[in-house]
């Protein structure tokens, strides 16, 4: 056993040797600490010899976006590569593959992806990723399905829906996407140019309605095993390839939870694209690819989540007549609402996006504020509605 110790770049080395048939032994290694993230360390391992080189996961007992105020349990690191080692069993392709999980050190080794950009900086800069729709839905469509009572053995399912018990990353959700946002919590970060709309916000009883609505299934509705956390920020990509990185919030609930934290972030972009695209017509063009981008990856998700069940699906009763429509539906609702609330939470919440607030033209910045909140809202109000995902695009069209 060992006992937990935050590693430092030496030490990450150090574990790495220990390897089974990795690196040449006694060959120089390099070791830099790369984590941009809010809450780990990620270490880059690389052997400059063979150009061989992995990545070190490891979580820290707090969140250092707060720092050591706020403890966390090191649990998540277990839910992380657990997470991970379904999700490739599933779609090998589309996330890094696990070599290690090491417990007492909360520590995962895993395949480097260098090679690949984080998507959300990948929009910023105005690329396209041609095979992005096709692969998240994929991602999107197995991992929900064969993981739901429509895809694995129902018993079973009860087994997986315990061993992704994660209270405490579960909390930070529904504290800092439910909650917070919507009244004057100590943790929001408020942009005083938009104060007024915020203010507005805080009285919106109609909206308030919805999010609690929102919470309850995000609380309550155990459908699938879903990452968490799957915005731009957690997506690598190509024009080739797309790896799909850090499920710690990995846990039991709604569908909608995951397609919409996808929607809601191509959508800050989408916001944002006054301060990003040169001219107006670059502008409109980057929207519409965006806005393409949700359709064809809702169109892909359901014709491919539809098939595994007409294939797949062994239970009697989920072959009822009009129960698959049914079903979907709810999705596409589910769907609507969380891309909203993942929307609203990124404009005055805690945690914010670069699409935004990397912009320095305060006036743009402002702008896209104040477009992302009119998108976030009414999506959020117009869930239970909807019919079609067109109903998105639309409000999505008309805020801008
Ligand atoms: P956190 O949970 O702290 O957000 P992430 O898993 O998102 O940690 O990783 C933070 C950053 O570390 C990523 O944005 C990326 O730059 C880098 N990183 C993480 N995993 C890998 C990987 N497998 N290959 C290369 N870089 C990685
Ligand atoms: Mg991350
Ligand atoms: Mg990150
Ligand atoms: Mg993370």
């Amino acid at each position: 056993m060992t006992t937990y110790h935050a590693f430092t770049e030496a030490e990450a080395v150090e574990y790495a040797r220990t390897i089974p048939n990795l690196f040449a032994p006694n060959s120089e290694l390099a070791s830099r600490e790369i984590g941009d993230g809010n809450l780990n360390l990620v270490f880059h391992i690389s052997e400059p010899s063979t150009g061989r080189s992995i990545i070190l996961k490891q979580a820290l007992p707090y969140a250092k976006v707060v720092g050591e105020s706020w403890p966390l349990t090191l649990d998540r690191a277990r839910i992380e590569s657990e997470a991970l080692i379904i999700q490739e069993s599933l779609c090998p392709d589309l996330v890094p593959h696990v070599f290690v999980y090491e417990k007492d050190l909360a520590l995962t080794v895993m395949q480097d992806l260098s090679d690949h950009v984080i998507m959300r900086r990948g929009l910023i800069e105005g690329n396209r990723y041609p095979l992005f729709a096709q692969h998240i839905a994929r991602f999107l469509a197995h991992t929900l399905f064969y993981t739901s009572d429509l895809g694995m053995n129902q018993q079973e399912k009860k087994e997986r829906v315990k061993q992704f018990i994660n209270p405490e990353l579960c909390k930070i959700t529904e504290d800092l996407i439910f909650d917070d946002p919507y009244y004057n919590a100590e943790t929001n970060n408020v942009p005083p140019a938009i104060q007024d709309a915020i203010e507005a916000l805080w009285q919106d009883k109609e909206l308030h309605l919805e999010v609690a609505i929102l919470r309850n299934s995000f609380l309550t509705h155990a459908q699938s095993l879903l990452h968490g956390d799957l915005h731009t920020g957690s997506i690598f990509i190509t024009q080739d390839s797309t790896k799909v990185i850090d499920p710690e919030f990995a846990y039991y609930g709604p569908m909608g939870f995951d397609i919409g934290a996808v929607f809601a972030n191509l959508l800050l972009n989408y916001a944002a694209q006054e301060g990003w695209s040169k001219d107006a017509e670059s502008r409109a063009d980057y929207r519409g690819y965006l806005l393409g981008t949700i359709k064809d990856v809702w169109t892909l998700f359901q014709g491919e989540f539809r098939s595994l069940w007409s294939l797949y699906g062994e239970d009697r009763l989920s072959k009822t007549e009009g129960y698959q429509d049914w079903y979907l539906q709810q999705v596409l609702r589910d769907t609507i609402g969380y891309t909203g609330s993942k929307i609203v939470r990124r404009v005055h919440g805690l945690a914010q996006v670069a699409d935004i607030n990397k912009l320095e033209d305060e006036a743009a910045k402002e702008r896209a504020q104040r477009i992302a909140l009119r998108i976030g809202t009414a999506l959020i109000k117009h869930n239970r509605q909807a019919q079609s995902i067109d109903e998105l695009l639309e409000i999505a069209v008309k805020a801008v």
